[in-house]
């Protein structure tokens, strides 16, 4: 375990803001991760758990312990013959998107909706990732995670994370208490995909493509990410800066009357508003207010003009929040973390 100080972050963050820590650890292993929580390191400094840094805006520099973890490797826990579930085990240094490819690629299906997104396999149960239909929760089966005031290793079984859309229990009562290890998923090979998302479908059908494949509907995906959200090699961004917001059935009937347009999705027993659109009627797609913008092909997404700071950021984020408020009485929150 080594400990560097006053490391810059600018390439651990997919937004390319750039801060320092005052200390940063990796660990690349399951030992590693218990001597540092051994060292009681995280007990004496504030500490930050950093994956592929794609969902958090520094706006200042760190003074605390950035701990990254590196470690890898990807196993099959068990397959059953007759069911044709297989779990499967990585480690939270892997990269998620390739996690999600090489399990496609290997005939393990669940993962195809989830491709291309940036960040690492520990953060997924965190704000359980989704897209397309589907979300982390569907197939998380495990998340090994270690207790940091303890040191104690601990497994949680999906129902014990307490999924939710963009939420787990370690966004709320387990926040900064636990490290993940590894997460154990359940995926089948049986040939199954989801494709009923409405841009998915489309694409499939404009390729004629009647009853995908689970790579073909990871290759569409793949081809309609590429096609509306920033590269995070190109552009910095956090991808979606905001959570779709969430509205009783009386209050979208309501909004409908002066806004019959209005995009939204059934969810549960209440409507998730596109915040996406909300932002565009704002008429802050393609906009910028100092050295960050507005994406022009997706208002969901806050990118990186060049040097910008995360004050900058914050600031275009409240400014939004506060005309979407005034327009539509909604209010629409950060999907991204902020790291004050
Ligand atoms: C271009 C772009 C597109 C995106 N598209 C999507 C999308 O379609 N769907 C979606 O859900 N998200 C999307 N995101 C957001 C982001 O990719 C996900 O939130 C991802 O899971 C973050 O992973 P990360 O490793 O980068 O986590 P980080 O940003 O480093 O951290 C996110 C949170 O997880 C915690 N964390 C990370 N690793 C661990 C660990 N091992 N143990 C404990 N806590 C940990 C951090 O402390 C932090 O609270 C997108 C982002 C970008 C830049």
């Amino acid at each position: 375990m080594n400990i560097e100080e006053n490391v810059s972050l600018k390439a651990y963050n997919t937004f390319g803001i750039d801060v320092q820590t005052r200390k940063f650890v990796e660990f690349s292993s399951e030992k590693e991760l218990q001597q540092l929580l051994e060292s009681k390191l995280l007990l004496d400094f504030d500490f930050f758990v950093l994956g592929g840094g794609s969902n958090v805006v520094f706006c200042s520099n760190f003074d605390g312990v950035i701990v990254h973890p590196t470690n890898k490797g990807i196993r099959i826990v068990s397959e059953n013959v007759e069911t044709n579930e297989v779990i499967v085990e990585a480690c939270a240094g892997e990269n998620w998107s390739d996690f999600a490819w090489a399990m496609t690629k290997q005939g393990f299906y669940g993962l195809e909706n989830l491709v291309e997104i940036p960040g690492n396999v520990g953060a997924a149960p965190i704000q359980n990732v989704g897209a397309y239909g589907v979300e982390a929760k569907d197939v998380i089966n495990y998340v090994v995670a270690y207790e940091i005031e303890t040191g104690a290793r601990r497994v949680f079984e999906a129902h014990e994370c307490k999924f939710g859309y963009r939420d787990s229990v370690f966004k709320n009562e387990l926040k900064n208490k636990y490290i993940v290890l590894s997460v154990g998923f359940s995926l089948t090979k049986t040939m199954q995909s989801k494709s009923t998302y409405s841009s998915l479908r489309s694409l499939l059908s404009e390729k004629n493509i009647t009853n995908p494949t689970p790579l073909q509907v990871a290759e569409c995906i793949a081809e309609i990410r590429n096609s509306k959200l920033p590269n995070p090699k190109e552009i910095g961004s956090a991808g979606s800066f905001f959570k779709n917001p969430i509205v009783t059935c009386s209050h979208l009937e309501t909004l409908k009357i002066s806004y019959p347009d209005i995009v939204s999705y059934p969810a549960g027993d209440n409507y998730k508003l596109a915040a996406g659109w909300l932002i565009e009627q704002c008429g802050w797609k393609g906009k910028r207010l100092g050295n960050v913008g507005v994406f022009d092909k997706q208002a969901l997404v806050l990118y990186n003009i060049g040097g910008c700071t995360g004050k900058e950021v914050v600031n275009l984020a409240m400014a939004i929040e506060a005309d979407v408020e005034s327009k539509f009485g909604v209010k629409i929150e950060c999907e991204a973390i902020i790291i004050k």
